[in-house]
């Protein structure tokens, strides 16, 4: 871990990815009760950040004149809390694992089309667990009688994101390596992977690394590793641990799949770095999400960022239902099939051996 503020960034092979560190931390009684809490607690202290003790749990004056300010805000903040009750009653989350848990809520970085805007309630605050041990010793319950059960840890939040604040993913990553027939699913668009390349994995652990065309990343997902950076974890990531990498079986999540005027170039560009990157023998997974937006998501997203570049043309769209009966606008029937016909057959005939879990 790094020991300094000055001294918080990694040098990932030819670049330097910045870590986050908020401008303030709050942590509240009920966490810092907790021996997890505590070393949250610890660690950022090291790193020279300002902790705020609270009087009570509950997080106030979170909030700023307006919904960009209270953004800017928020972004801005570490919330070291407890993980609510309903935190310990797991959700189903096809198709990406059987079930999803939570280390944290909230994520540091800046995607202007967010997955997550409008599915949080209150301002995008940080918040971290600081009752880990519990969060995880609740996952066995959860077990599927017969084969494997999957569980996803990164559905509200970049888990490597904050690694560095909190130490939660290796310690998950353990955890799931000594338990049966559970296997822990995390993605992220973070690249300082060294921490997690020793961690006992046992082969139970699948990282997820979101790769897009490098003008997307570099328009939209402010905040976040370079692709340069992201390739260079996947390969760290997937080399054999005698090779000094981590030895885990990788996932490649293309997304958002955008299609923007010159995308066949920018995605061609993408898929020869990343066979450049994989020049030895891997076991990798591919997961392909075009872009989409619902009503709700698009205006949260319009005001946090209104300058984006982004394409919400709602007419341009195809209007899709979800199964709870709201919105959605995805890429119409011609552009979706275009750019699914792209990387199928892109990927199959340079990763042959690798499945391609869905399109999306
Ligand atoms: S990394 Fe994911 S959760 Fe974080 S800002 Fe980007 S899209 Fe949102």
């Amino acid at each position: 871990m790094v020991a300094t503020q000055e001294r918080a960034e990694v040098i990932t092979n030819d670049r330097i990815a910045k870590l986050w560190m908020p401008k303030q931390v709050l942590i509240t009684p009920a966490a810092l009760e907790e021996p997890w809490g505590q070393q949250i607690y610890e660690r950022v202290k090291a790193l020279g950040l300002p902790v705020q003790e609270l009087k009570q749990n509950r997080l106030v004056n979170l909030r700023g004149a307006d919904e960009r300010e209270t953004y800017r805000k928020a972004k801005n903040t570490l919330a070291v809390v407890t993980a609510p009750a309903s935190a310990f009653k797991l959700q189903p989350i096809p198709p990406s694992a059987d079930y999803q848990f939570h280390l944290a809520e909230g994520c540091p970085a800046h995607c202007q089309y967010c997955y997550l805007a409008g599915s949080l309630q209150g301002p995008p605050v940080i918040r971290v667990f600081a009752n880990l041990p519990a969060i995880l010793a609740n996952l066995p319950n959860y077990k599927k009688p017969n084969g494997i059960t999957t569980f996803e840890a990164s559905c509200y939040t970049d888990p490597l994101g904050i690694e560095h604040l909190t130490g939660s993913l290796a310690e998950t990553i353990r955890f799931f390596g000594e338990q049966e027939n559970m296997h822990l699913r995390w993605v992220t668009k973070y690249s300082q992977v060294d921490n997690l390349l020793a961690v006992p994995h046992n082969g139970h652990s699948q990282p997820r690394i979101s790769l897009n065309a490098d003008l997307i990343s570099r328009r939209l997902e402010g905040g976040t590793a370079s692709m340069a950076a992201r390739l260079a974890a996947v390969r760290k990531l997937a080399l054999p641990q005698a090779a000094g990498g981590g030895g885990y079986k990788v996932g490649l999540v293309i997304a958002p799949i955008m299609a923007v005027p010159d995308w066949e170039e920018q995605y061609t560009h993408l898929l020869d770095n990343l066979q450049q990157t994989l020049d030895f023998p891997c076991d990798i997974t591919f997961e392909l999400i075009s872009h989409r937006f619902t009503p709700g998501s698009k205006a949260l997203l319009q005001e946090w960022y209104p300058n984006t570049t982004i394409d919400f043309d709602e007419d341009a769209r195809s209007m899709k239902f979800n199964k709870f009966g709201g919105k959605k606008f995805v890429y119409n029937a011609t552009t979706m099939s275009t750019l699914r016909s792209f990387f199928y057959s892109e990927l199959k005939r340079r990763f042959p051996a690798a499945p391609i879990l869905y399109w999306t």
